[in-house]
């Protein structure tokens, strides 16, 4: 692909646009990077904004910049239907994602992972695998580490290993992934999908140009991936999780039914989502050129990632665990699935057009008691009030104060809040980090009031 003197330009100046600009400039091109967002809410990117190389276009989108544009690169965040967007591809314009325009630069074999939930950790455990297997391996995508930086870096892998969103998924076009791994698919993003189908069709995308000598794993326990899976060209390997601890494989061709049993023994991370996380990363990396012995060896270290049902700390009997990344309901059931204790479970925060009231059946068996915070509050408490006692909180220290004391020992008080983070943090982390705080606050309290 000729990049040089050519007029490209970025839309969305986070870390992918970014490292994108950089990655053109190298390779000759005049670069115009535009964002919607003005100077002053500029931060770590400001070093780009003086790079005098590069135009920079802040505020509101002009449509001639993109009518004027030899290319488009979309960053993950930015949605591909906006005006301007729309407007160049009816002039014919090109318009890809990241990954597309770092894949036609990339000869090493590509594993790739999407799905609604589990994709991070799913993605992680698998760049361990192939690691411990003895390889080289470069970790990233959707991860924060985006590929472009790894095509415009000296480093080199032998294999590279990431994961992809949906929104990154709709920016592809030849873009070949040799292992596509779909993890599950629920309802997410209804704020920018018109409808579940969408979403889905989005997903797919992961499978488009595979080959007949690649892979795909799939979620043979999950409706909707089963139902897409007719039109995969690759070989197709479905892992389903079973009632009892364990999973079925449907092909044997990459490792025997009792082998990934005895792998999976080794697992430790609780719940059934993840037994099928560690399932598919194993397929993938087996598929990949992983060996059995790097497999067991990741799987047996994994102790899983922050804020993903993470144990905290247990005050006077009860166990706090921070699940801060569940920004929708799937991920709010599985963690619910996990516990046979009285769950105090704290949600809320902005809601992405989540259907709360889908979780009834598991609030009904698993909890005692829900505290709602953020914008979502109401929301919660209208399609969830009449289950169990609601009650409201001010802020995450007034709402780990409320369930602690909801909570009796034995019990576990859940972070868990179906709803992005973004009306009082500025990421799933650092509200993750907050109810950290606050537990470790009360902790303190506990000590000074005894
Ligand atoms: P993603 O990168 O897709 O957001 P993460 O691994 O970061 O996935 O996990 C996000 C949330 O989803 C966490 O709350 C985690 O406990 C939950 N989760 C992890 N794996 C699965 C799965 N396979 N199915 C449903 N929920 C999952």
């Amino acid at each position: 692909m000729k990049l040089e003197n050519k007029n490209i330009l970025v839309v969305g100046l986070g870390v992918t646009g970014v490292a994108t600009a950089r990655f053109l400039i190298n390779r000759g091109a005049s670069v115009t990077v535009t964002d919607q967002k003005k100077e002053q809410e500029t931060g770590s990117e400001e070093p780009l904004i003086r790079n005098p190389g590069i135009r920079m276009e802040l505020g509101p989108h002009r449509i001639e910049t993109f009518e004027r544009a030899d290319l488009i690169v979309v960053s993950p965040g930015v949605s591909h239907t906006i005006l301007p967007i729309r407007r160049a591809k009816e002039q014919g314009i090109p318009v890809i994602g990241e990954i597309e325009l770092a894949s036609r630069f990339i000869t090493e074999p590509i594993v790739a992972v999407t799905g609604t939930n589990g994709k991070t950790t799913t993605t992680t455990l698998l760049g361990k695998m192939l690691e411990d297997s003895g390889l080289k391996v470069f970790v990233g995508g959707n991860i924060g580490n985006p590929l472009i930086a790894y095509v415009d870096g000296e480093e080199k892998a032998e294999i590279v290993v990431i994961e992809v969103s949906s929104f990154q998924l709709d920016t592809i076009d030849t873009f070949r992934a040799n292992v596509a791994v779909l993890l599950n698919i629920t309802e997410d993003h209804m704020d920018r999908y018109p409808d579940l189908d969408a979403y889905t069709k989005s997903k797919t995308r992961i499978f488009k140009n595979q080959q007949y000598n690649d892979t795909a794993v799939l979620n043979g326990s999950d409706p909707v991936v089963r139902s897409l899976s007719r039109d995969i060209l690759s070989r197709k390997v479905f892992f389903s999780s079973k009632e009892e601890k364990g999973v079925a494989i449907s092909d044997e061709s990459i490792i025997s039914q009792e082998n990934m049993s005895q792998l999976l023994a080794d697992f430790k991370l609780p719940g059934k989502h993840n037994m099928e996380n560690a399932a598919a990363a194993s397929l993938a990396a087996l598929a990949a050129g992983g060996t059995f012995e790097g497999v067991r060896t990741a799987l047996r270290k994994f102790k899983g990632l922050p804020h993903r049902l993470e144990y905290i700390d247990t005050l006077k009997g009860i166990d706090f665990f921070d699940d801060s990344k569940a920004t929708n309901v799937d991920s709010v059931a599985k963690a619910l699935e996990t516990f046979e204790r009285p769950v105090v479970l704290i949600m809320g925060g902005r809601n992405k057009g989540s259907k709360f009231h889908t979780l009834r059946d598991l609030i009904d068996r698993h909890t005692k008691e829900l505290i709602v915070i953020g914008e979502a509050k109401e929301d919660i408490k209208a399609e969830l009030g009449d289950i169990k006692p609601v009650e409201t909180a001010t802020s995450m220290e007034d709402a780990v104060f409320k369930a602690y004391n909801a909570a009796k020992p034995g019990d576990i008080v859940l972070l868990s809040p179906a709803c992005a983070s973004f009306d009082m943090y500025n990421s799933y982390a650092q509200r993750g980090e907050d109810f950290c705080r606050a537990v470790a606050k009360q902790k303190i309290d506990d000590k000074t009031t005894a």
